[in-house]
């Protein structure tokens, strides 16, 4: 979901004392919501994760909602009403962590409808807390910005648990003892950002490498690469995606999936590009000194790691613009800018294919389908697929998937691209 533009917008925060003695839930999205809440809990707010998505939350969701919201929503809402719905559910004692912003598409308008939703339950005193990403999600918490710093370490040490997982699961003789190193290294993360991270966290991470490298691998052959780009939750949520990175596993394939960071530092990379653009000087250098803090913050983490990492790192928000700025204009923003540069990215990073993820009707998923010709032309007609994703479930994925994989294996077949490795680039 999301936009990331102008930065002139009221942000709703947490404001009142109150909010410490509330419990503040926060949506499954993926496992990052897990670093958020107890980022949160640090910081003396309590706060816990929602249960995953299930198919009740998609039919409470649906029957709340009016049928021309977006797939995220229906599943984001339909987890909340879920939870209001048990019998020790105190509205005056809870809390929603709902990020919103300010558009461009519909995803702008989902606090508002949330707070309806509530309202006309009788949930009126339930406190929704949302940062924006139009201030790049700065203003939440009664220590913002060491609440923010926490949160973002936390979901860094996500993103790279997740890249070791993925290089790791496709070739292990056991995928079962992938995910068992993926869970041990999630609760240590979690526990680490609990006590305020830094040190801690480091450690952490560090003793998360050698469960994955222990692991028995089947064979040294490389299977071929594919990258998943498209709409945020729908990436991250399984319910939501099906099981995508499970199913391109399974038949073959190896994953790179854009990162939940990058949606963070294009964000920051907003900020300073309309504080640039309307001569707001200190706001730009708000921003620099923010996204200089991000990314330290974020080599101290991957430094511990990337040893262990087959893969080179996302490039940056500045060789996303760039990428797609000879044909579509980047300050519109949204999620299709990030899209079709990450797909760039990965298609220069040699991957065989790319699959763009979309809730139907998405807006930002639309644009970057109708511009995928003009990437994959630039990309030696590399193999592609749009997924729409609807409240059906899907049945007919498994198919174009087969027949994706079948073009991905020719692909590589045809071309003999072998993907980089890391260090062969520097990070842009
Ligand atoms: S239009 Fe797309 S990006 Fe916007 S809220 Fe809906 S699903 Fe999310």
């Amino acid at each position: 979901m999301t936009d990331a533009d102008s930065a002139a917008v009221a942000v709703p925060a947490l404001q009142a004392r109150s909010d410490v003695e509330r419990t503040t839930y926060i949506p499954h999205m993926g496992d990052h919501s897990f670093a958020m809440a107890a980022a949160m809990r640090h910081h003396g707010m309590p706060a816990a994760v929602l249960p995953p998505t299930d198919d009740r939350s998609l039919a409470l969701g649906l029957a709340a909602c009016g049928g021309r919201e977006c797939l995220p929503a229906f599943l984001a809402l339909g987890d909340i009403l879920k939870l209001t719905r048990d019998a020790g559910f105190d509205p005056a004692r809870s809390a929603f962590f709902f990020p919103g912003s300010c558009g461009p598409c519909r995803f702008g308008h989902y606090t508002a409808l949330l707070r309806d939703l509530l309202e006309e339950r009788g949930l009126g005193d339930v406190r929704l807390i949302s940062p924006s990403a139009a201030n790049a999600f700065h203003g939440f918490g009664h220590r913002p910005r060491p609440l923010r710093q926490l949160a973002w370490q936390g979901l860094i040490a996500v993103d790279l648990l997740d890249r070791l997982r993925l290089e790791t699961r496709p070739y292990a003789q056991e995928r079962a003892l992938a995910e068992e190193a993926y869970q041990a290294g999630l609760r240590d993360v979690m526990e680490a950002v609990e006590q305020g991270g830094g040190g801690r966290l480091v450690r952490a991470l560090r003793s998360a490498v050698p469960r994955f490298t222990g692991i028995p691998r089947t064979t040294d052959e490389l299977r071929p690469l594919v990258g998943i780009v498209g709409e945020i939750y729908v990436r991250w949520n399984e319910h939501a995606n099906r099981g995508l990175v499970r199913q391109v596993e399974e038949l073959g394939g190896e994953v790179l999936l854009s990162s939940m960071g990058e949606f963070v530092h294009f964000s920051t990379y907003r900020l300073r590009a309309v504080a640039r653009a309307s001569g707001d000087w200190p706001a730009l250098a708000r921003g620099a000194l923010t996204g200089a803090w991000q990314w330290l913050a974020e080599r101290r983490l991957a430094r511990v790691v990337e040893h262990a990492l087959r893969r080179p790192d996302e490039a940056g928000s500045g060789f996303v613009v760039r990428a797609v700025t000879p044909f579509y204009d980047a300050t519109l923003g949204t999620e299709a800018v990030l899209s079709m540069g990450r797909a760039i990215d990965y298609g220069r990073m040699g991957a065989h294919g790319i699959l763009n993820v979309l809730p139907f009707s998405c807006m930002p998923g639309m644009v970057v389908g109708g511009m995928a010709p003009r990437i994959r032309r630039d990309l030696g007609q590399l193999p592609w697929l749009d997924i729409p994703y609807d409240a059906q479930k899907e049945t007919n994925i498994r198919t174009r998937l087969e027949a994706f994989m079948y073009q991905v294996h020719q692909f590589r077949a045809r071309t003999g691209r072998d993907p980089l490795r890391r260090h062969s680039r520097l990070r842009v």
